[in-house]
């Protein structure tokens, strides 16, 4: 019997350097791709808004369409359905009389779950499961210890890796594909087939950093222009913490995210970026920030749902959060009265991305500033981010409301100070917060101090056009 192979693709919306594809197509004499569109993912959560929102949810389906053209270009193509996929994968196993399901690895507690039913289901039609670990920059079988002793502390990590492993290298794509004969095709799902409606379609803000198209291919395409044509890379360290436009950082994060790009590539870019042009901090520190991703991958793998509860992986820290809707509904929609917030959660919404200072600090404003339950702030990126990523996001969150396994990781970010240092000209809140256009560079931060006189001239009435401070103040100016 010939071997007909599925290749379920989870967050790994690529055919360069994708071990578990490369795998399936060298062992299989037919292989029927498959992506699948979990409805749960765009339902409403208990918070009132979806788990994933329109802008995410556009990107997805331009990533999926990218794969699909790439596959029929090697003779392949791609089965795309809407539903539970632990039903729709036993379905089509039966369907297309499978003898293995192969996937890559997730950490998360519902992507488990998934795994789980669907291995039930398949053990009684006799298709084994084959994963493969492909998220992460490091191997998680070459950790040098094992996942449960985990350092607690990111800098612990980083050296004991850096010191003891190397990236392993990366796969080439599959030269062909066989489908099975039998194979039918058809179209790709719409956003409304998601269930969303006209008036919730965002559209893109041409405010926004860059147009994030999802795909493989676009992904490549900004790497190259990050790294090669605009040389970024060689500032990035300097650069990073930024918050205007498109080159401050490399903006990768919504392509790693879905898999489009694999970190491996882009950790072999840099090493040709560092021998064909110039190494230095900044290339280095992108690869840092890489370890902070699989750092997150690694901590979700350890701690498991721990990090989704409000008390996260601090048992011995009892806070009690604010579950406040009224306050919560400001911060959402940037209307704090506090313009560093304001610019960053403005931007969130109109367009799915924030910046990694803007990200540090709404997160520390709403769970240090208003106390609110962090999982609440988190649940909203969740929710908007074009770049959500399990990991990244609940880790990063555990760690800014001070609920994170590193007692060091608890700053709290003054967003005065914060933004005399990142926003010291006012550009980038002036750029979200068009009704303080015209107040000087100087007062943008401290707009709450503007006389009547001042508000007057520089036409922003405080409490109609903008709001006053809901919490802070003067209180940071004197901190
Ligand atoms: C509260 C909070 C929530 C976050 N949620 C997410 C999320 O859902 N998805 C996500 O990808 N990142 C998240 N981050 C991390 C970081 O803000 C983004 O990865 C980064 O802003 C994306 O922009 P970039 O690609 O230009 O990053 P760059 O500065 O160019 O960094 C390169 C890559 O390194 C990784 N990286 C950088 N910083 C971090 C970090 N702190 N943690 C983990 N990985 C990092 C990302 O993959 C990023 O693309 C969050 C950070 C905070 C503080």
């Amino acid at each position: 019997m010939s071997q007909r192979i599925l290749y379920w693709f989870r967050n790994d919306l690529r055919l360069h350097d994708n071990e578990g594809f490369l795998r399936a197509t060298q062992k299989a004499d037919e292989v029927l791709p498959v992506y699948i569109l979990d409805p749960r993912h765009f339902e409403p959560s208990a918070l009132g808004f979806r788990k994933t929102s329109s802008f995410r949810a556009r990107f997805i389906l331009e990533a999926v369409a990218d794969l699909r053209k790439s596959l029929r270009e090697k003779g392949g193509d791609l089965l795309v359905r809407i539903g539970e996929p632990e039903r729709v994968l036993a379905e089509l196993a039966q369907t297309y009389d499978i003898t293995e399901l192969h996937l890559s690895k997730e950490v998360a507690q519902e992507e488990n779950d998934v795994e789980s039913s669907l291995s039930k289901r398949l053990k009684t039609l006799n298709v084994d499961m084959v994963f493969t670990w492909m998220s992460t920059l490091y191997h998680v079988r070459d950790l040098p210890f094992g996942f449960n002793r985990l350092p607690d502390i990111f800098t612990d990590f980083r050296k004991q890796v850096e010191k003891n492993v190397r990236v392993r290298p990366t796969v080439a794509a599959p030269d062909s594909l066989t489908l099975p004969p039998d194979f039918k095709t058809d179209e790709l799902p719409t956003l409304a087939n998601l269930g969303f409606t006209e008036e919730e379609i965002q559209q893109p803000d041409p405010r926004g950093a860059l147009p994030f198209t999802g795909g493989e291919q676009p992904g490549l395409d900004r790497l190259r222009a990050y790294v090669w044509e605009g040389d970024h890379l060689a500032t990035y360290k300097e650069t990073r913490n930024g918050m205007l436009g498109a080159d401050y950082s490399s903006k990768l994060s919504a392509w790693l995210a879905l898999g489009c790009l694999s970190p491996r590539h882009i950790y072999e870019e840099v090493k040709r970026y560092e021998t064909e042009r110039t190494a230095n901090s900044s290339t280095y520190w992108l690869i840092f920030e890489l370890l902070w991703r699989d750092y997150f991958h690694f901590v979700m793998l350890r701690w498991g749902t721990r990090l989704f509860k409000a008390s996260g992986l601090r048992l011995d820290k009892d806070k009690r959060w604010r579950h406040d809707e009224a306050l919560f509904e400001k911060w959402k929609t940037g209307h704090t009265g506090v313009p560093l917030i304001d610019a960053n959660m403005r931007e969130l919404a109109a367009t799915g991305f924030m910046s990694n200072r803007g990200r540090q600090n709404v997160a520390s404003f709403l769970a240090k500033d208003l106390g609110i339950d962090w999982t609440w702030g988190a649940a909203w990126f969740e929710s908007q981010l074009v770049d959500y990523d399990v990991c990244s996001n609940w880790g990063n969150w555990n760690y800014v409301a001070g609920v994170g396994n590193d007692p060091r990781e608890d700053r709290y970010f003054n967003p005065y100070t914060q933004a005399q240092k990142y926003d010291a000209d006012g550009a980038y809140a002036k750029h979200w917060l068009p009704e303080l256009a015209q107040v000087p560079a100087e007062l943008v931060h401290k707009v709450w101090q503007l006389s009547p006189e001042q508000q007057q001239q520089y036409g922003v009435t405080l409490g109609v056009e903008y709001p006053r401070p809901i919490v802070g103040g003067d209180k940071w100016i004197k901190e």
